[in-house]
């Protein structure tokens, strides 16, 4: 059973790793995916290839999130290549930039505040008006579990993490009423490049302390999505799934 079929959908940073993950398990659900980069312009305009070839429209920007006029600008153009109508917006951009608080500069924190948090915030306001006209909408923030909890070593990205959550339950109580919904993600230890650039000793033990005794995949991940995005979570609004493997319980 296709669960998105012909439903429009735009997902920023999905030319690797959990975004990629949510493109291609959408465009198998008959979606179809707009999606962002920053600067891998090859691998995705591969993803665009490989997804247009499931019999979707598929279209990859170059667009930086951190940017509102940007966003703005984005948002204009799916609207007028994919036929006037978002139904699902997934925030999924994010890097990090980790370092103890004694050693992280303003750059450190703004730059991670901008890409993950700010982002936010530029493309919801960028889609609102049309899924207000539209009286319907499925929005997903990718949050993490570190802004659930916290981490040493990384405050820029646990304080935009938790911030989304808060900008999340926020915009669903504000646009409930309009049939829009807003839910956030916060996955554990996924193994994408992110997380590649931690040494194996330190991985291994993470993974040895996960309930479910592994790192989770992008496909984990992209599954909670198709969930939030489809009429199968018509119901659920305002939340927070954490897809951890029950890293936080
Ligand atoms: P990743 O492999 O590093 O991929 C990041 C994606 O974001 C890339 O497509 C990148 O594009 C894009 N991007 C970066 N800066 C951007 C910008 N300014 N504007 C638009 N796109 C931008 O990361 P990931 O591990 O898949 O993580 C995806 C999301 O999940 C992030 O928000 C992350 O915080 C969150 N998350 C990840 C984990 C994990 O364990 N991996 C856990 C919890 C939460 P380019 O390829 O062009 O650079």
């Amino acid at each position: 059973m296709k669960l998105l079929e012909g439903k429009n959908v735009i997902i920023t940073g999905a030319s690797r790793g959990i975004g990629k993950g949510i493109a291609q398990i959408f465009g198998k659900h008959g979606a179809n995916v707009a999606f962002t980069y920053s600067s891998s312009e090859g691998p995705a305009l591969e993803l665009e290839k490989e997804i247009s070839d499931m019999g979707v429209k598929a279209k990859a920007y170059k667009s930086n999130a951190a940017s509102f006029a940007e966003s703005e600008e984005l948002v204009k153009q799916v609207l007028e290549d994919f036929d006037g109508t978002i139904d699902v917006l997934i925030n999924n951009a994010g890097i990090t930039k980790d370092k103890l608080l004694m050693r992280m500069g303003e750059e450190d924190f703004d730059k991670v505040i901008e890409i993950n948090l700010k982002s936010v915030f530029n493309m919801t306001k960028a889609v609102q008006r049309t899924m207000l006209k539209q009286r319907q909408g499925s929005i997903i923030n990718m949050s993490s579990v570190v802004g659930v909890k916290g981490n040493a070593g990384q405050t820029n990205y646990a304080a935009s993490k938790a911030g989304m959550i808060g900008f999340t339950k926020s915009v669903a109580l504000e646009l409930g009423s309009r049939n829009i919904r807003c839910n956030a993600i916060a996955p554990g230890f996924i193994e994408t490049e992110m997380t590649d650039k931690l040494d194996e000793k330190t991985v291994q033990g993470w993974r040895d302390a996960i309930p479910l005794k592994r790192g989770g995949s992008p496909e984990d991940v992209a599954n909670a999505c198709l969930f939030l995005a489809s009429d199968l979570s018509a119901y659920v609004t305002g939340q927070v799934l954490n897809v951890d493997g029950g890293m936080l319980t």
